[in-house]
């Protein structure tokens, strides 16, 4: 057997020894004479999986005992209409800062039920930045702000969180969750799917301040109401209980390898040996301004659409998959999650010096 690495946006690598523990248990979990795949989510010992998750994802980010963690699904896409449905409820304004497309989305989704407005948009150039905002550029009657922390496609990452006066603040942290701390109590809801950095994709994370819930309006389908799955503990309908079952996997092993305070540590470092070598390189450049870098996805491209090309395919030939581009930005991205190792990543720098050599 031999494991490429693996640079995709997601789904993206999962860390070799929850791989591992999941494979022992692939047959039988514990002495149920079954596996979690096959479990009733109604059962001791699947209540004992999900609520043990829970517990572990609260003291990992620190989550105060007024928010509810909801472990939901339908992808963080799902939540660009779940938002708006049971927020948007008093004013019916909403607020969106405009960093990407998945930002554009979650805009879009709210402007069919409410009044949504673009305070800010990083479009002109290719999101390559984090817009400034003020909070007077904000509108105080918003129903709350809405921002993506960490731009998947584009690279870029809100390392200083917007002054929104005192509006609620939504984010997707699709592709940050569990890259480094995060204060909670600064935000009205965080949301993201799992496939990024948490689990196999079907199980999306939403954390909500408890007074938010209960306020949807009339119309909300009975399964995009928060307030559903808050009164059920996620247990309305089936939920996706094997990437449930793995997450619980991925905190434990988070709190292995030190909480948040180090994986922050790790990601730095680890980001740290391919932007250093993006900074020196003759032939390849990141596409980002340095102070709004993603620790997560690290855009970059020589400049030469023929290059570019030629470098995935050697890169895959060689071990290192998934590292072509979105279609949008062109070029290469590698995507450095939480169970990327360093050697992956000091071994793409490695490679890219020889790619270099070879094509000055
Ligand atoms: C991947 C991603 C999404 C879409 O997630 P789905 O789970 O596929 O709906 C939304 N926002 C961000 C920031 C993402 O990275």
């Amino acid at each position: 057997m031999s494991r490429v690495y693996n640079f995709s946006a997601g789904p993206s690598m999962l860390p070799e020894e929850v791989l591992k523990t999941a494979a022992d248990e692939m047959l039988e979990y514990g002495t149920t004479g079954q596996s979690v795949m096959e479990m009733s989510h109604r059962s001791k010992e699947y209540d004992a999986i999900i609520k043990q998750a829970e517990a572990d994802l609260r003291d990992i980010m620190k989550i105060p005992d007024n928010y509810e963690v909801l472990f939901l699904q339908g992808g963080a896409s799902t939540q660009f209409a779940m938002i708006p449905l049971n927020l948007m409820n008093k004013n019916h304004k909403a607020d969106y800062i405009i960093t990407g497309q998945w930002a554009n989305k979650a805009y879009k989704e709210a402007s069919r039920y409410g009044d949504a407005r673009a305070v800010a948009s990083s479009a002109d150039k290719t999101f390559s930045y984090i817009p400034k905002t003020t909070a007077s550029d904000f509108d105080e009657d918003a129903d709350y702000v809405h921002i993506c922390l960490n731009n998947t496609i584009y690279g870029t990452k809100y390392h200083e969180l917007p002054d929104v006066g005192g509006i609620p603040l939504v984010a997707d942290i699709s592709s940050c969750i569990l890259s480094e701390p995060i204060d909670v109590n600064k935000f009205a809801v965080l949301y993201g799917g799992a496939q990024k950095n948490v689990a196999p994709a079907g199980v999306t994370i939403v954390i909500i301040r408890k007074d938010l819930i209960g306020n949807a309006m009339d119309f909300t389908p009975t399964m995009l109401n928060y307030k559903t799955h808050s009164e059920n503990a996620s247990m309305f309908n089936t939920p996706p209980c094997y990437s449930i079952y793995i997450a619980g996997l991925v905190f434990k092993w988070i709190k292995k390898m030190g909480g948040l305070e180090e994986m922050k540590k790790y990601n730095e470092k680890k980001a740290k040996v391919l932007y250093d070598f993006l900074d020196s390189s003759k032939l390849f450049k990141g596409t980002v301004v340095p102070e709004d870098r993603s620790l997560m996805n690290v855009p970059f491209v020589t400049g030469n659409d023929e290059l570019d090309t030629r470098f995935v395919a050697e890169a895959k030939a060689n071990g290192f998959v998934n590292i072509k581009g979105h279609r949008s930005v062109g070029g290469m991205r590698a995507s450095i999650y939480n169970a990327m190792p360093i050697e992956g990543v000091e071994k793409l720098v490695e490679f890219m010096k020889k790619f270099e050599e070879e094509n000055a």
